[in-house]
C-alpha cells in the first residue's frame, strides 16, 4: 500500500497536508524528524501512517493519558489495532495487554514517558519488533519550554537499549530555535529532518475586544451561536465557576472543569462536553491538552493568557476539523496585572537556580509584552501572531478582528503635544521617571496625595487634560507607544520615557493620528438588539429540539444516534466538516460516499449504510423544486 491509498483508506483524507508527506517519506525511510506543526495541523497522521507501511510495531510516547485514550479510540474507528499503557490501568488489564502485544495484536502503542523507567515495560520494547518511535509534545523535553517534563530526558536512554534503533520523530506544536536545538540533542536525533510547516490556521477568525462587561458579552455569544460548541477560557477558578454558573442560569447547556475540582466531576465534565451533552465548558488553562474534540466552533478567552504561545495554543482547539471556528481575547488592563501576578509566583520548580529562575521570569514578562501587544495592535491580527512565531504574512488576512473591524482615524496631534510635553517635564526634573499613573494623575490635575506631594501639581502642564476620561488617556497612550513617540515600560515598576520620535511632535508639529474602534452603538439600542438575540436563540433552540431542520441536522441527530449505541463521542464517527460536505454533496450511492473527505473504509462499511438511508430519505421527502 503507498501513503496516500493509506490516507484514503484509513482517514478518508483525499489529500495530504502541508508537511505531512515529506515527514512521512522520512519516517518510512528510517530517517529521524523534528516537526514543527501548530495544533490542528494533522500531526497524528505523519506518524500513524507510516506506522500502517511500517508493519511492526510504532511506539508513541505522550504525555496526557486522556488523549492517548482518544487517539487509540479513534483508530479502532478507522480498524487500526492500538492500545495504550499507563499507570492508571490495573495489574491485570496491563498484564493482558502485554500479553495480546507480544503476540503482534497492535500496531500502535501509545505509552506514557513515565512507563520507559519501569523495567516491565523496557523489557516488553525489546520483545518487540519496534520500527519507529514517535515523541508528542517534544518540547517537553526542554527546560526552556512551557511544560518541561523530567520523564522526557529518559527517552535517549531508552532508545539506545532497543535492540535496533528504530527511526523517532519528535512532534511539537510550539519550538523556538532553543527548544528544537534542545529537542535533538536531548533525545539523541540523528540527523533529523526539521521541519517547520505555517502556523496560519485560515478557518479561525481571530479578535478581540474590550466589552465593560465581559460576562455579558460572553453570554450573549454564546447565546448568539445556539447549536455551535465553544470553550471559555478563564485566568482563575473563582470566575470560571461564577461565568458557568451564570450561563447557566439563562438556559446554556455549560460545564466546567478546573484544578480544584475532584477528578471523577473532572472527568464527568469533560465527557459530557466531548460527547457534546454540554455545549460550552468553561475552564481554566488546566483543560484542553489532549482533547482531540474537532467540532469546538469558539474559543473565547474571559482573561488574557500570559503569552502567545499559550493562546495559540488554546485558541488552535476552535476549528480542528477544518470548518469556520471564532477565537475572540476579551481583554481589560486587569488581566496585565492578573497575568503578572501568575508570572511572579508560578516559579515552583525549584530545579531551578536562583539566576536561573530570575532569567526565566524575564523571559515571561518580555512574552507577557508581546501577548499585550497582540490585544492593543490595530494591525492584522494574524500577521502579528504569524510573525510572532517566526512566519512572514500579508498582515492584510481579511478574517481578523482588525482586518474585518470597523476602524476610524482620529487625528490625536493636540493631545499628543500635552501628554509628550508633560512626559518631557517629569523627564527633566526627575531624571530617574516616574511611572504612567503619574503622568496620568498629573495631566488630569488630580489632588490625590502622591501628586501633591511630589509637587506635580507645580509643573505648568498639571490639568492640561483634566477633561479627558482616564480610559481615553490609555487609548492615547498605547497609540503613542506603539508609534513609538513613548517607548514601551517594561519591568516592575514601570518608567514612561519619551521615544526618539517625540521631538517632531514637539517641536516641529507633526502630525499623530490614532485608529480606534467605532463607537459602540448606544444603550437603548444595545438593549432592543439584546432582546432579539434571545428571541431568535430560543427560535433557534426549539427548531433545533424539535428535529425539523436541514439535512446536516437530521445527519447529525442521526451520528448522536450512532454515537451513543457505539459508545464513542460523535465527532469520532464523522466531524461537522464532514458532515457539512455529505449534506451538500448528498451521496446516493457507496462511492459517491467514499468520496466524501473523512470517510475513510473502515467508517464507510460501518456507518455508511445509515446515513445514506438518511439521506434518501430526506431527499423523498424534500418538495420538487
Ligand atoms: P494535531 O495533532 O497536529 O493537533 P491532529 O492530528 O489531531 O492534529 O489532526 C487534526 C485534524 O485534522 C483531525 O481531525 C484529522 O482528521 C484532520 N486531518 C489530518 N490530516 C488530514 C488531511 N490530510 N486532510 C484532511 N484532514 C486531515
Ligand atoms: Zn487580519
Amino acid at each position: 500500500m503507498d501513503k496516500l491509498t493509506a490516507l484514503q483508506t484509513y482517514f478518508g483524507h483525499s489529500a495530504f497536508r502541508p508537511g505531512q508527506e515529506p515527514i512521512i517519506d522520512a519516517l518510512t525511510a528510517g530517517r529521524d524528524v523534528l516537526a514543527v506543526m501548530p495544533t490542528g495541523a494533522g500531526k497524528s497522521a505523519c506518524y500513524q501512517i507510516p506506522a500502517v507501511l511500517l508493519g511492526g510495531v510504532t511506539l508513541v510516547i505522550s504525555p496526557l493519558i486522556s488523549l492517548m485514550q482518544d487517539q487509540v479510540a479513534a483508530l479502532r474507528e478507522e480498524s487500526i489495532p492500538a492500545a495504550c499503557l499507563h499507570s492508571g490501568q490495573d495489574e491485570e488489564t496491563y498484564r493482558a495487554l502485554v500479553q495480546q502485544a507480544l503476540g503482534g495484536a497492535f500496531r500502535i502503542l501509545y505509552a506514557a514517558p513515565e512507563r520507559l523507567e519501569t523495567e516491565s515495560f523496557t523489557a516488553l520494547c525489546q520483545r518487540l519488533d519496534v520500527r519507529l518511535v514517535a515523541v508528542d509534545e517534544a518540547h517537553c523535553v526542554s527546560q526552556w519550554g512551557q511544560d518541561f517534563r523530567p520523564s522526557y530526558l529518559k527517552i535517549a536512554a531508552f532508545l539506545a537499549r532497543l535492540p535496533r534503533r528504530p527511526a523517532v520523530g519528535a512532534f511539537t506544536a510550539t519550538a523556538t530555535e532553543q527548544v528544537r536545538q534542545d529537542i535533538i540533542r536531548l533525545l539523541g536525533l540523528r540527523d533529523p529532518l526539521c521541519l517547520t510547516t505555517g502556523f496560519d490556521r485560515p478557518n479561525l477568525y481571530f479578535a478581540v475586544a474590550r466589552p465593560r462587561d465581559k460576562e455579558r458579552y460572553i453570554e450573549e455569544y454564546v447565546l448568539d451561536h445556539p447549536d455551535k460548541s465553544g470553550i471559555v477560557y478563564c485566568a482563575t477558578r473563582k470566575s470560571v465557576e461564577s461565568l458557568c454558573r451564570q450561563l447557566q442560569a439563562s438556559g446554556i447547556r455549560a460545564t466546567r472543569y478546573h484544578a480544584g475540582l475532584e477528578a471523577e466531576e473532572r472527568a464527568r465534565n469533560q465527557e459530557d462536553f466531548v460527547y457534546d451533552r454540554r455545549r460550552v465548558m468553561v475552564a481554566t488553562n488546566a483543560f484542553g491538552m489532549g482533547i482531540d474534540k474537532s467540532n469546538v466552533s469558539f474559543v473565547l478567552h474571559y482573561n488574557m493568557p500570559k503569552n502567545l504561545e499559550n493562546y495559540y495554543q488554546e485558541a488552535g482547539r476552535a476549528g480542528r476539523d477544518g470548518a469556520k471556528a471564532e477565537c475572540i481575547l476579551l481583554f481589560s488592563l486587569g488581566d496585565i496585572q492578573t497575568a503578572r501576578y501568575f508570572i511572579k509566583n508560578s516559579r515552583e520548580n525549584d530545579e531551578l537556580t536562583p539566576e536561573e529562575a530570575e532569567a526565566a521570569e524575564a523571559r515571561d514578562l518580555e512574552r507577557l509584552e508581546r501577548m499585550v501587544g497582540y490585544c492593543k495592535t490595530t494591525r492584522c491580527l494574524r500577521g502579528y501572531l504569524l510573525a510572532y512565531f517566526g512566519e512572514t504574512h500579508t498582515g492584510k488576512c481579511g478574517n481578523c478582528g482588525n482586518c474585518c473591524g470597523d476602524f476610524v482615524e482620529t487625528d490625536i496631534t493636540t493631545e499628543a503635544q500635552k501628554i509628550l510635553s508633560g512626559l518631557a517635564r517629569i523627564e527633566k526634573r526627575w531624571p530617574g521617571g516616574l511611572g504612567v499613573v503619574a503622568l496620568v494623575q498629573m495631566l488630569r490635575g488630580s489632588r490625590d496625595q502622591n501628586t501633591l506631594r511630589r509637587g506635580l501639581d507645580e509643573l505648568p502642564t498639571y490639568g492640561i487634560m483634566k477633561d479627558t476620561a482616564p480610559a481615553r488617556m490609555r487609548l492615547y497612550l498605547d497609540a503613542l507607544e506603539e508609534q513609538g513617540y513613548i517607548l514601551p515600560a517594561g519591568g516592575e515598576y514601570p518608567v514612561l520615557r519619551l521615544g526618539a520620535k517625540a521631538g517632531g511632535v514637539l517641536f516641529r508639529g507633526e502630525k499623530v493620528t490614532m485608529t480606534e474602534r467605532r463607537p459602540a452603538p448606544g444603550r437603548e439600542e444595545q438593549a432592543g438588539r439584546r432582546a432579539s438575540r434571545r428571541k431568535t436563540a430560543a427560535r433557534a433552540a426549539a427548531a433545533y429540539a424539535a428535529g425539523d431542520g436541514t439535512l446536516f441536522d437530521r445527519l447529525r441527530a442521526l451520528r448522536a444516534e450512532l454515537a451513543q449505541q457505539h459508545h464513542v463521542p460523535a465527532y469520532l464517527i464523522f466531524s461537522n466538516a464532514t458532515l457539512t460536505e455529505m449534506a451538500e454533496k448528498r451521496p446516493r450511492t457507496a462511492g459517491d460516499f467514499m468520496r466524501i473527505s473523512g470517510v475513510g473504509s473502515a467508517k464507510a462499511s460501518r456507518y455508511g449504510p445509515a446515513f445514506l438511508r438518511e439521506i434518501a430519505a430526506y431527499l423523498a421527502e424534500e418538495p420538487e423544486k
